[in-house]
């Protein structure tokens, strides 16, 4: 047995996916994103439960993540929400995956690549409407649209967007992405460019911003059990999916005064017992953690004390009665009555949920349960 490994709920899946389903029309399909390993969930196993689940698209991040679901014998259409090089274009075309398109020299090699295969490259045109990061910029999207028309061997399936700021409680920016979203959709009808799919909503947009759903929504963090953020105005029930969980190694007793762990960061203040955790940085859990964060043991909370280190913690078991040496640890997850959710972690580290799962994501040990 590991020392400490990572189990997914799929069932807790299933349900967020419901969740997801049950804020859209029957008019709307769901592009279940699943890039970065799905947050750190194994996106073929993740892949599998939600194209069961009826998930029309998926999208990754990258032209491998797109190949490594055919591999898996996935058969929905796949976005690469990047882009794709030159090299893999003739794969795409091939194997039904979907470039975000915001270059027209990469729509050009498109075209050239889709000609000599004798058919039509499906693409969705990425416009920015306000994130900033990528996507043709409305100030270039009529010139953007003469240029594709030369294209004959492209089909735009998908015109789509990002929000900046939908998972906050001021909604006033959202909107104005919203509706400049809605001018470039005019844009393609007039430069007559039909599509079928226009998206923008990630899983705020998707539980707070209604308007926004169009033919497609794009849910990621919702699908694994954490809020966007703790703002929405129609935040949904969701159900962590992601636990990691480990065995005590070690536990003793220590008198008082006695310093624990690296740089000698803390000191017991009296007599204390403590367990250690075959947990550390490596195993996802932040550094930032050392003397602030807490674990589950016999469904109580054990605080952690001194610094994480690469492999292993010390927590104060002194208030737990009983606790043995192999006894399981939650360091993410439920016990009992108790929960430590990726939000609580990630609001002590100063970061987001999503950091923390794509790197708790990584252990090799991971049980689908
Ligand atoms: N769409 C795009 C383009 C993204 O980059 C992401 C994630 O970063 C999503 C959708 C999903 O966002 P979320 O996980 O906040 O639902």
């Amino acid at each position: 047995m590991a020392l400490n490994w990572v189990e997914i709920d799929l069932a807790a899946l299933r349900h967020n996916f419901q969740q997801a389903k049950d804020r859209i029309s029957k008019d709307t399909a769901i592009l279940a994103v699943v890039k970065s390993d799905a947050y750190g969930h194994g996106m073929v196993p993740v892949a599998r439960e939600l194209a069961a689940m009826g998930a029309r698209f998926f999208g990754v991040s990258k032209f491998w993540e797109a190949m490594a679901l055919r591999d898996a014998h996935i058969t929905q259409p796949i976005l690469v929400l990047v882009g794709i090089e030159a090299q893999d274009c003739e794969d795409a075309i091939r194997l039904g995956i979907r470039p975000a398109l915001y270059r027209l020299d990469h729509a050009q090699r498109l075209n050239d690549t889709a000609r000599k295969l004798q058919t039509r490259a499906k693409v969705h045109v990425k416009v920015d409407t306000g994130m900033g990061r990528l996507g043709v910029p409305l100030s270039e999207l009529e010139s953007f649209l003469k240029g594709l028309g030369g294209f004959e061997h492209l089909e735009v399936e998908g015109v789509f967007s990002h929000f900046a700021t939908a998972d906050e409680r001021d909604k006033h920016y959202s909107a104005l992405q919203m509706e400049r979203f809605s001018r470039a959709l005019d844009l393609f009808r007039r430069h007559r460019v039909p599509f079928t799919y226009a998206h923008m909503a990630n899983s705020a947009g998707t539980l707070d911003l209604p308007g926004a759903h169009h033919q497609l929504v794009r849910p990621g963090i919702m699908l694994y059990g954490s809020p966007p953020s703790h703002e929405l105005h129609h935040p949904a029930h969701l159900k962590p999916v992601m636990s990691l969980k480990a065995r005590v190694v070690q536990v003793k007793q220590v008198p008082q005064g006695h310093p624990i762990g690296y740089g000698r960061t803390f000191t017991a203040p009296q007599d204390m017992r403590l367990a250690t955790v075959p947990v550390g940085y490596d195993d996802g859990l932040p550094r930032l953690l050392s003397n602030k964060g807490s674990v589950l043991i016999r469904g109580q909370r054990a605080p952690i004390v001194g610094r994480v280190s690469m492999n292993m913690i010390t927590v104060d078991v002194s208030a737990i009665a009983e606790v043995r040496e192999d006894d399981e640890v939650v360091v993410l997850g439920s016990q009992g009555s108790e929960r430590i959710t990726a939000d609580e972690i990630a609001a002590l580290c100063g970061t987001i949920s999503y950091e923390i799962y794509c790197n708790v994501g990584k252990n090799p040990q991971r049980l689908f349960v």
